[in-house]
């Protein structure tokens, strides 16, 4: 990852984040969370931009690429591990519970 994710939109599905041709949409960040729920949230932004996490997720398309080619861009899906710490689940239990 060459860059820092640059916040370009806040809205209600959550916080969009660029990188340069790639987008990312996150969890609206909270000022008011923990140490822990901040790290946590950079690591996952970290992650979804260079599509590695230290629980050896693998990033997969998430669409046919013959959709990636009629469309010019493409959505993968960064799927880890069910016990890390920034997977889908285990994220938003941590996020809903300090919310
Ligand atoms: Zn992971």
């Amino acid at each position: 990852m060459s860059g820092q994710p640059e916040l370009v939109q806040q809205g209600p599905l959550g916080d969009l984040w660029k990188l340069g041709d790639a987008a990312c949409l996150m969890p609206r960040f909270n000022p008011d969370w923990s140490p822990m729920l901040k790290s946590l949230y950079q690591r996952r932004l970290v992650a979804n931009f260079t599509g590695r996490c230290s629980c050896g997720a693998s990033v997969e398309l998430a669409a046919p690429i013959a959709k990636a080619h009629a469309t010019g861009h493409a959505n993968v899906l960064l799927v880890h591990e069910n016990d890390c710490l920034i997977s889908d689940d285990v994220f938003r239990a941590r996020i809903e519970a300090e919310s």
